[in-house]
């Protein structure tokens, strides 16, 4: 299905709404049927029809249905944030006694999902290094259900191969979700290569403006009925009408967005390498990366995030870099209009600081839609002030 299609025109029934352009934002909890035979069918399947907002609604669908097209699988569920669409993943297809495999380092929350919360319900999890291929053989148990992906991890850009994976994972009736926030379904489509759920975080680039939260899964339609069945309903985690026309504004803008900021970060990878201030810098394509091959043979493109080493001796350096920033801003999350900046030691102390330590001396630049030459202006006197 062409690009553009889906961004413009699928899911939408304009003639239902007097032939406006842009769809109408359903903000309402409940919906009204006429037969009684009616209602009794949405109460044996309320996935079929619209009966309270917590479940379906109209909204919300143009966007599951873009979405699902988007990621080339069957179907979609959204929900009010990221974590809230793993949490659903997970917990849907897992039971007391299960064991979970994986990737090192996922994102925080799905770390604090699998060591405090399914703990209570003796569900284990180990975290295994996902970029060699023979740890999932070994770390698999009779009682493994789950394999947990995040390629590329949002901070290292670790990668999994998975093809890899997901053949191992059906061959031992194994459930795989992959984050594929990073990437979006523009640069890497996970389905497609046999993982069962795919998952991003709408809040980033699908939104794209750092004004609303939003979570996306997707996979097949028996798989979407089952999640919404239980965790989507009785957890009551989905997506409110106006945060999904947000999505839905975003999405308009994602291909051009993505464009630019893959553009940006070639740019500003050309000049972090050569600045003197960094040591060694990671990011999935390029050719110094230590997964370049598997990055280039399963992803289209990458773009956004980049990390690097500088040569700080303390922590204030890195400390004092960071506050120098005069138009990059330091947050969390990413995915917007606004460049960003983390620097890992920010849960150091002081004396903590090993500059042995190369984690310690890591920065994440997220970089928006401003002008490559302004954030680059940026950095050059951050760093000149700093280093
Ligand atoms: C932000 C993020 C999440 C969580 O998304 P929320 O919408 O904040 O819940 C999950 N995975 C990755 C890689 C993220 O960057």
């Amino acid at each position: 299905m062409d690009l553009s299609y889906i961004i413009n025109e699928l899911g939408e029934d304009r003639e239902h709404y007097f032939n406006a352009v842009a769809p109408p934002i359903m903000q309402t909890s409940n919906f009204r049927v006429r037969k009684v035979d009616e209602l009794k069918k949405l109460f044996e399947n309320e996935y079929g029809g619209y009966l309270y907002s917590r479940g379906r609604n109209p909204t919300a669908d143009i966007l599951r249905k873009k979405m699902a097209a988007l990621d080339q699988a069957e179907d979609c569920l959204v929900f009010n944030s990221g974590i809230a669409a793993i949490y659903a993943g997970v917990l849907a297809n897992i039971k007391g006694g299960d064991h979970i495999i994986s990737v090192d380092k996922p994102y925080s929350w799905v770390q604090k999902i699998f060591d405090q919360l399914l703990p209570r319900f003796g569900v284990e999890t180990t975290y295994i290094d996902g970029t060699r291929m023979e740890n999932f053989e070994q770390v698999r148990r009779p009682n493994t259900r789950f394999i947990y992906l995040e390629s590329p991890n949002s901070w290292t850009y670790a990668l999994q191969d998975m093809e890899a994976v997901a053949g191992f994972a059906k061959k031992h009736g194994i459930i795989t979700l992959m984050d594929n926030t990073y990437s979006t379904p523009l640069y890497q489509l996970p389905v497609p290569l046999g993982i069962d759920l795919c998952m991003q975080t709408a809040t980033k680039y699908i939104g794209g403006h750092s004004d609303t939260l939003g979570g996306i899964l997707t996979g097949s339609k028996a798989m979407m009925k089952k999640i919404f069945d239980s965790e989507y309903m009785a957890v009551g985690s989905g997506i409110q009408p106006f945060n999904a026309w947000l999505l839905i504004r975003g999405l308009r803008t994602l291909e051009s967005r993505i464009s630019r900021i893959t553009e940006s970060t070639w740019k500003l990878l050309a000049w972090l390498k050569k600045d003197p201030a960094v040591e060694r810098l990671l990011f999935p394509l390029d050719v110094d990366f230590p997964q370049y091959e598997l990055a280039k043979k399963q992803m289209k493109n990458a773009c956004g995030l980049i990390s690097f080493y500088v040569k700080a001796g303390s922590r204030g350096q890195i400390v004092k870099c960071c506050e120098n920033l005069k138009h990059i801003m330091m947050a969390v999350s990413w995915g917007g209009h606004e460049s960003l900046i983390l620097p890992r030691c920010a849960s150091l102390e002081d004396r903590q600081f090993d500059p042995d330590n190369a984690d310690h001396r890591l920065l994440r630049l997220y970089i928006g839609l401003e002008n490559p030459d302004y954030l680059i202006q940026d950095l050059d006197q951050a760093f000149r002030s700093s280093f």
